[in-house]
């Protein structure tokens, strides 16, 4: 069997495709802010077109040598990224709270130790997740079939800003360890940690010309997409991962998209309301509420909805808000712009006779939303079937399990679940019937931190998947081979000439083989 030193498949030429956004003008620049303060504390430029083009083609040229090496050549040049990142927790921490708005804590064990997880993991498995693998084959016993992995080339990673380290950082190193070049496009709104991410790579000893970062807007991804990639991960929106999807269909390259999410919480009678309380409150309020995976909703079975309400708002009360660098419990908004989305939800909830447990209504364009605990909601609610990405947590009573899972299905979106309950075989049931790529049980968001789990969507939250062995072999192309393993003469029995002897004998070859029973198979 061949190991993954073969050259990947060269990529069409990139096709001529209508722009979808504005190309960006030369000096063209993003100043990038500190969301807490609303200093500026940096400035890139927004790359044009050919810019992009230039960076995958020098990209694609260095991924030559790097592909040819074997995976565990990789696994060893990659190996001194993890001490260099312990060694820079701290700096690396600051950076992420400053541009992002996210506490401390939160970048350290949100974003770092996920990254420390991936490399722990993935530097490990990488070589036998990727060797090739033997597919048994029932009838053809002369024959043998294996599946080898190549790399795609340059791998294209378009990233949000809620994750601006953790989320390009899993890509990155996947898209690596796979053979691959990579370039990201990262949001406009925290592109400077990117930088950081690639400098990290770089000062480990890794070729800068594999990683580059592409600054730029909306039009400079779709750029990199027209650029010539063999893959596009993308994590965002789903109105910018529908788009993405099309540009891909139109370049005929192959995505993974990773998009928002509404998960829901089921909260049983015989859950352990401690537990299932401080769950709630860290998986709502957690990163300001800006995650896909946040607690978006809650259906509390009405025997137990009093005493979790109680606790939730006890809870809640306790957080210390405010600049995410100092000791606090919940930071800034990263996008001072995504405040009126959770101003237009409260307001409708508000109108149609929501109650508010704690919090409010935030001011026009407000840098800090309080965690906001709602009661007394209904689907008839936006709070309830658009996602936030804020600090809200809308509770709603149910009768029983049924109608709680009913509810929870009744969403565009399929990303995450959780289910509370101290009967595990219970919850088990319940979470295979809730219709999300992943359901936790007793347990908020921490599966993204679980290597070797895969993170992906259902329904409109996306396509494909990120982490785990299969997030690894997705960057790759999956080749098939087969060959023989012992001959069987000069000819196969099918080919040519063909004659009634031979019809006659695949009849009885046939009813020997699928016929049920020994008479149907002699007969
Ligand atoms: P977004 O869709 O606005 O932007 C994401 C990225 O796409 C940015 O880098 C942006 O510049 C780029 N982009 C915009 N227009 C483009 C175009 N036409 N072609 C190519 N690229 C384009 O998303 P956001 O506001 O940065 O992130 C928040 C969203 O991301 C939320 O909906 C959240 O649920 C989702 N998200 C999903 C996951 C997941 O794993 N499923 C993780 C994090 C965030």
């Amino acid at each position: 069997m061949t190991t993954n030193t073969v050259e990947s498949t060269p990529q069409a030429a990139p096709p001529r495709v209508e722009r979808v956004a504005a190309e960006p003008q030369a000096g063209d620049e993003i100043v990038v802010h500190n969301p807490a303060t609303g200093d500026v504390i940096g400035k890139v430029p927004v790359l044009s077109p050919a810019e992009v083009v230039a960076l995958v083609e020098r990209a694609r040229k260095a991924q030559k040598a790097w592909g040819a090496l074997t995976v565990e050549q990789r696994c060893n040049r990659l190996a001194p990224v993890k001490g260099l990142l312990l060694e820079r927790l701290d700096d690396l921490a600051e950076a992420i709270s400053r541009e992002n708005g996210k506490t401390l804590q939160e970048a350290m064990t949100m974003e770092l130790m996920v990254a420390l997880e991936l490399l722990q993991a993935y530097l490990k498995r990488a070589p036998e997740a990727l060797a090739p693998r033997k597919l048994p084959i029932r009838l053809a016993k002369h024959r043998g079939s294996y599946l080898h992995y190549v790399p795609k080339g340059v791998i294209g990673i378009i990233s949000p800003w809620n994750f601006p380290f953790s989320i390009p950082f899993g890509e990155v190193l996947f898209g690596l360890l796979a053979g691959n070049a990579v370039v990201i496009k990262p949001s406009e709104v925290t592109p400077l940690i990117a930088l950081r991410l690639r400098e990290l790579f770089v000062d480990a000893g890794i070729d800068p010309e594999l990683l580059h970062v592409a600054t730029g807007r909306g039009a400079t991804g779709g750029a990199l997409i027209e650029a010539g990639v063999g893959h596009i991960c993308f994590t965002g929106s789903v109105a910018t991962g529908r788009r993405v999807g099309e540009a891909c269909g139109r370049a005929l390259i192959p995505c993974t998209l990773e998009l928002g999410g509404k998960a829901a919480a089921i909260v049983c009678a015989d859950a352990n309301l401690n537990r299932t309380a401080q769950a709630l409150c860290w998986g709502a309020f957690g990163n300001h509420g800006q995650v896909c995976a946040s607690v978006e909703r809650v259906y509390v079975d009405e025997r137990v909805f009093p005493e979790l309400r109680d606790r939730v708002v006890a809870i809640t009360r306790k957080l210390r808000q405010g600049n995410p660098m100092d000791d606090v419990d919940v930071g800034a908004l990263t996008f001072p712009p995504q405040a009126d989305k959770i101003r237009a939800l409260l307001q409708d909830a508000k109108d149609k006779g929501a109650v508010f447990e704690t919090g409010g209504i935030p001011e026009p364009g407000a840098r800090f939303v309080a965690p906001t605990v709602l009661s007394n909601v209904h689907h008839g609610m936006r709070v309830m079937r658009e996602e936030s990405f804020g600090p809200l947590m809308p509770i709603q009573v149910v009768k029983d399990e049924a109608e709680a899972i009913r509810h929870a299905n009744d969403s565009d979106l399929g990303l995450l679940g959780y289910v509370f309950s101290s009967d595990t075989e219970r919850a088990r049931h319940i979470a295979e019937q809730m219709q999300a790529g992943t359901v936790m049980v007793n347990d908020v968001l921490a599966s993204y931190s679980m290597a070797e789990t895969p993170w992906q969507g259902l329904k409109a939250s996306g396509i494909g998947r990120t982490h785990s062995d299969d997030g690894l072999r997705d960057m790759c192309e999956c080749r098939h081979v087969n060959y023989d393993r012992f001959s069987l003469g000069d000819r196969e029995l099918w080919w040519y000439p063909y004659s009634p002897k031979t019809r006659g004998l695949f009849k009885r070859l046939m009813r020997f083989l699928y016929g049920s029973g020994l008479t149907g198979r002699l007969g």
